[in-house]
């Protein structure tokens, strides 16, 4: 059995490697060749309150928890 059925996700568009993730937790992120920062997309149970901290950390808001796409609804918006 795994752990948690949510994902991490770094938004690779919005990445401006300021590197804050990689220093507050740096077994889940990790800066590639282009520095834009990449993670374990399922990091362990221990691991996700640091990804949290960074998450609320990343300047550019480009760190995210992803739901599996099985119970997700459209958005509906107001006019
Ligand atoms: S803190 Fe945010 S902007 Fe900076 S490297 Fe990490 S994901 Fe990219």
């Amino acid at each position: 059995m795994t752990g948690s059925p949510t994902r991490l996700h770094v938004d690779r568009a919005a990445c401006e490697a300021h590197a804050l993730c990689v220093e507050i937790a740096p077994e889940i992120f990790r800066l590639g060749d282009d520095e834009i920062a990449t993670c374990d997309e399922n990091p362990p149970a221990a691991s996700w309150p640091l990804a949290e901290s960074a998450i609320g950390a990343c300047p550019r808001q480009a760190i995210s928890i992803v739901d599996p796409p099985a119970t997700s609804a459209p958005s509906s918006e107001r006019q």
